[in-house]
């Protein structure tokens, strides 16, 4: 009976909360909480009411969709109602809503499914009668939202007029977001105006659209996408999301073009292949959507109260989470520079637990205004290192410490020294210097030496075996065994590595001296037009300067480079132990179309993966760059291009197809 009362005490709470985050959301467009502890506390509320039936409220918000209704605009009604989408987070979820589906329908064949980007936006409807745009309207709690007839048609993607086979009818539904650029755009507009900031484009998307005054949302880049028709009255019909979609385009709506059709299989590569690739679009995506393609079947399936049950939101693991700052350690880089790194309570972030996250510099602590013991927002991005992006502020614990900016090297001691936003430890005999410059040399973006990772690094310069690059090229076999865990095989490995990059052309040396400024590219820039290694010491500053792409900074540090005492001796050390840099060779390789042409690849290429034809054009001389922009030449676009597409058009870039580039090549 005590449980019993405690599970009531919980749902009722939960229910308090999901409302109160609701309304934040939904409603102010400023949530309270992040969308992942948003979704733990749902899913803690449907476990509750599957486990306990008698305890379950028939108004509950797993029920339901959206917030309350506002009462700012006037109320518009959805006929049929707007619903939300049922989630799944896991491949195992995955396979139950496809094996529910095929047995609801009694059969046993694959389904054919119909893959979609799930837009972090906001859901509206659009309604055309006799082709002219006549209501828009939010989707507020699924059977009416806010009349925002206006503000919709300000959007520049929306027709106010349809083209071709015009219906009597039609009601669409869609997404409307920002892209990032015009996100931080809006956001630095705010900063000078003195505005609070959006949280994220969702919110300012949301925010944009339910302007009272139209022209505010006319100003703001607001993008539109429809996947779907409430209702339609027309001579056609229309059995297939793939008709849906054909016939929508057909009539200038505009949809997505990055749309998958196929089995359960086809949708899971989508699903990998967007998790891979989402931060390469221009707007936020938070999973993806997989729907029956056959609206026969979908007639079949229905919906419950909230969902169709024949879709699903395939969800993205979360990318941001809240956790408390325990401490703060400085690590000194390679080139000596001190970076803070903050050490979390550790945190699951899309299934992988992350303990430490990168503060930058100390200008971004000031900026942040973070403390020991904040709680504070965590995100991982891509590949790269999580960041801390932001502080509560409201959860400030009372004994919240500053931090402070060390003032001697954490590793070696010696008086560090302040430049414009970063502190910097200058001794060379530094050993976190000494170890990172290893550390790096090995590394895939330098010698790229295999199975050299940078634990061995670490062992073997902690046994004193190597205490310097040269040292890599004298290491025994019996050097190596000492190390724990090192097997005659793995031993092996390690030392036909490092013998055959002992012939190392001067592009790949150059990258991996760790020359600031030089990275994989300029490197091969330089190799290319100096061509020797020993012409590197003779250059000038001023003819350094003339090559195409290498300005005066770079100049600088590479001429001071070739020129440094403590450089020279590690060069001269590299050589002596048997390392022979050759020269870049005058292979004829450089394409004079390509030669110093920037490029931009989009969409799905037939010959080539991206990668290949990226490094072609590397190959040959040019630049591989990725997003379009006045000093793109040229954009190659494959199938279903993107945003790129739109934006080479309206800066006037020569777009080119697959088969164009690869004449170019055969230029030669
Ligand atoms: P949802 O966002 O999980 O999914 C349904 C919505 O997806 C649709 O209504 C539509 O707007 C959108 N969508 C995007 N692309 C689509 C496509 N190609 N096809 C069909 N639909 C597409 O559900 P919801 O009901 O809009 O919102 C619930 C979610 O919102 C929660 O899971 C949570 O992540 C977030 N939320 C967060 C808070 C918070 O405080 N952080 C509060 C409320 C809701």
């Amino acid at each position: 009976m005590k449980d019993k009362t405690k599970i009531t005490n919980r749902y009722n709470e939960l229910i308090a909360l999901i409302e109160e985050y609701n309304y934040h959301y939904y409603n102010l467009d400023k949530p309270l909480v992040d969308d992942s502890e948003y979704d733990r506390l749902m899913q803690e509320l449907i476990d509750i009411e599957k486990k306990y039936p008698d305890v379950k409220s028939g108004s509950s918000p797993s029920q339901k969709v959206g917030g309350s209704a506002s009462k700012t605009f006037s109320e518009a009604e959805h006929d049929p109602p707007m619903l939300s989408l049922g989630n799944v987070f896991t491949d195992s979820e995955l396979i139950d809503f496809d094996e529910r589906c095929r047995k609801n329908l009694a059969i046993k064949k694959n389904l054919a499914y119909c893959g979609e980007l799930k837009f972090d936006g906001l859901a509206v409807e659009a309604i055309y009668e006799k082709g002219k745009f006549i209501k828009g309207s939010t989707r507020g709690n699924g059977f009416a939202g806010e009349d925002i007839t206006a503000n919709l048609a300000t959007l520049k993607d929306l027709p106010l007029s349809l083209k071709g086979d015009i219906p009597s009818y039609l009601s669409i539904r869609g997404e409307v977001f920002l892209t990032h650029s015009e996100f931080e755009r809006l956001n630095k507009l705010r900063e000078s105006n003195s505005e609070p900031q959006f949280a994220n484009p969702r919110n300012a998307a949301a925010g944009s659209l339910r302007q009272l005054n139209p022209e505010i949302t006319a100003e703001r880049d607001l993008k539109v996408n429809f996947y779907s028709i409430g209702k339609i009255e027309a001579d056609r019909r229309i059995n297939s999301q793939k008709d849906m979609f054909e016939y929508l385009s057909m009539l200038r709506i505009p949809v997505s073009d990055k749309i998958e059709y196929g089995d359960i299989e086809k949708m899971r590569k989508f699903y990998n292949y967007w998790i891979e690739n989402r931060y390469n679009l221009d707007f936020d995506i938070d999973g993806i959507v997989i729907k029956i393609a056959d609206f026969g079947y979908r007639d079949i399936l229905g919906s419950t109260s909230k969902n169709p049950r024949w879709a699903a939101a395939w969800k993205f693991p979360a990318k941001e989470a809240i956790t408390v700052l325990e401490s703060v350690d400085f690590q000194v880089g390679r080139t000596g520079l001190v970076t803070p790194v903050a050490n979390l309570h550790p945190i699951n972030i899309g299934g992988v637990l992350v303990r430490r996250a990168t503060l930058h510099n100390f200008n971004e602590i000031k900026r942040l205004d973070i403390r020991i013991g904040d709680s504070i927002k965590v995100k991982r991005a891509g590949d790269v290192i999580p960041k801390v992006t932001d502080v509560i502020l409201d959860k400030r614990p009372a004994d919240a410490k500053k931090i402070t900016a060390p003032w001697k090297c954490p590793s070696c001691g010696s008086k560090l020294i302040p430049e414009e936003i970063y502190i910097r430890c200058i001794n060379p005999e530094c050993e976190a210097i000494k170890l990172e410059t290893l550390k790096f040399f090995v590394s895939k973006n330098a010698m790229d030496i295999d199975a050299f990772g940078p634990e061995l690094v670490l062992r073997l310069y902690n046994a004193d075996i190597i205490k310097s690059i040269s040292d890599i090229f004298k290491l025994k076999k019996d050097d190596l065994l000492k190390v724990e865990r090192m097997g005659d095989k793995l031993a092996d490995k390690i030392l036909s590595a490092i013998e055959k990059r002992k012939a190392v052309p001067l592009s790949f040396f150059l990258r991996s001296l760790g020359i600031r400024n030089v990275g994989d590219h300029l490197a091969k820039v330089i190799a290319r037009e100096v061509r020797g290694l020993k012409k590197l010491f003779e250059i000038s500053k001023e003819d350094l300067s003339r090559i195409y792409e290498v300005g005066p900074e770079v100049a600088d540090s590479v001429y001071s480079f070739f020129h440094n005492k403590n450089s020279i001796n590690i060069i001269n050390d590299i050589l002596q132990s048997g390392v022979n840099v050759e020269d870049e060779i005058a292979d004829g390789t450089d394409v004079d179309s390509i030669k110093n042409k920037n490029f931009v690849f989009t969409g799905s290429l037939t010959h080539l993966s991206r990668k290949e034809a990226e490094d072609l054009v590397e190959k040959y001389g040019g630049r591989a760059l990725g997003s379009v922009s006045k000093k793109t030449d040229y954009l190659v676009a494959g199938g279903s291009p993107g945003t790129k597409y739109k934006k080479a058009m309206e800066l006037d870039i020569t777009i080119m197809t697959e088969e164009e580039f690869l004449s170019m090549l055969n230029e030669r």
